[in-house]
């Protein structure tokens, strides 16, 4: 299997402020060019685009190619867990949304300290070995934003797991918070094969600050920024996939070329990306990576990730994109950064960590009282 994963989080839309909008026949076109390149894994999700992934998924692919022509990974959303008896009708529903009577993988979707704990006692990894033994799932895992200490330990309660998913790009693998290589050395330690989510960083490596592209270009003048973030993920040892969420033509033939033609990075490519992530880290207010996990449970309906993304154009180029105009539309019909009353809900489901309602003051600052 070609190891260039298709991720559904971020897919085309037809209204950019409407997240359920997915452009279906674009979505389609896509897919197609994957698959004619004999790429064939696609990776979707229970809360993403609102719920809408899954069906789209199932639309683009699964009602438009045999099924043993592609492999299908859902995850369970521990989240939405209140009772054992959700794992089933999540699944049976999962199950029905994508069109299949299997899933190739399944995974624990962001298995973070507190929802292991729920996962342990409603008896979780037996709803998943249940599934597998049924053939209902063909190999089982869990996708984690926590601590290596945690993934450490979540690894050696279930050796029986087949994957697992993680975070990695050449940003956060120093990062203290994300700590993208010690968790990748915790799952080389258990030998489990991995695989790579936001090897991109939600798309903010294809678009880097102009004197860290201009380095890039000079070793690689055709080269660009996303397949130096790609390169770097799939070149790690024990990767086994690399998702990558497309939603354009552009992006999906960029990456088929990047994995068609895979070359592992040098000496000197890894001391440049060095080089160009301390000159990103400088020009980032915010790493967010735009996943909207945060954005339902706000109770102030506050477009967390659209904030956050108008206030790095403002750190990053100042007044010339016009933010505050920006910031006027994304809040219209919407809470504003003032608004948010400090719960923390959304830094509860943030797999960045961010400190969101620090933030949010920050903003309130520049935009509300501005
Ligand atoms: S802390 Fe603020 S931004 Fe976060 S969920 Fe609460 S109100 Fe919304
Ligand atoms: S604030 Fe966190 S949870 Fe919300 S979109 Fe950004 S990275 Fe995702």
């Amino acid at each position: 299997m070609k190891n260039l994963g298709f991720g559904t989080l971020r897919l085309p839309l037809t209204d950019p402020d409407n997240v359920t909008s997915i452009n279906q026949e674009l979505l389609n076109r896509l897919v197609d060019e994957f698959m004619t390149a004999g790429y064939t894994y696609f990776e979707t999700g229970w809360p993403y685009h609102s719920q809408c992934a899954e069906d789209a998924c199932r639309k683009a692919v699964v009602e438009r190619y045999p099924r043993e022509s592609f492999f299908l990974a859902d995850k369970m959303p521990t989240y939405s867990i209140r009772t054992c008896s959700d794992y089933e009708s999540i699944f049976t529903e999962q199950l029905r949304r994508c069109g299949v009577d299997y899933f190739d993988y399944y995974l624990f979707h962001n298995l973070g300290v507190e929802r292991y704990d729920q996962c342990e006692e409603l008896g979780g990894f037996e709803f998943l070995r249940q599934k597998k033994e049924e053939g209902a799932v063909r190999h089982i895992g869990f996708s984690s934003h926590d601590t290596p200490e945690h993934l450490d330990n979540v690894l050696k309660e279930h050796p029986e797991v087949d994957v697992v998913q993680l975070q990695i790009n050449y940003i956060d693998w120093e990062n203290i918070n994300i700590q993208s290589r010690r968790c990748y050395e915790v799952a080389r330690n258990h030998n489990k094969p991995i695989i790579i989510m936001e090897p991109v960083k939600g798309g903010g490596l294809a678009s880097v600050p102009k004197e860290a592209e201009e380095l890039m270009r000079k070793i690689r003048p055709e080269a660009s920024p996303a397949s130096w973030a790609l390169r770097f993920a799939a070149g790690l040892e024990g990767v086994f996939m690399v998702l990558s969420g497309m939603n354009s033509l552009e992006q999906v033939r960029d990456n088929i070329r990047t994995f068609d033609d895979l070359t592992p990075l040098s000496l000197e490519e890894i001391t440049l990306l060095e080089r160009v992530a301390e000159i990103i880290g400088m020009n980032t207010a915010v790493p967010c990576t735009a996943c909207r996990y945060c954005v339902e449970g706000c109770p102030q309906d506050i477009q967390i990730p659209v904030l956050f993304s108008i206030y790095n154009d403002m750190m990053r180029y100042g007044d010339i994109n016009y933010p505050t105009v920006h910031y006027q539309h994304a809040v219209f019909g919407h809470g504003k950064a003032i608004d948010c009353i400090e719960c923390r809900k959304c830094e509860k489901s943030c797999p960045q960590h961010l400190p969101v309602s620090d933030l949010m003051k920050d903003i309130a600052a520049r935009f509300d009282r501005g």
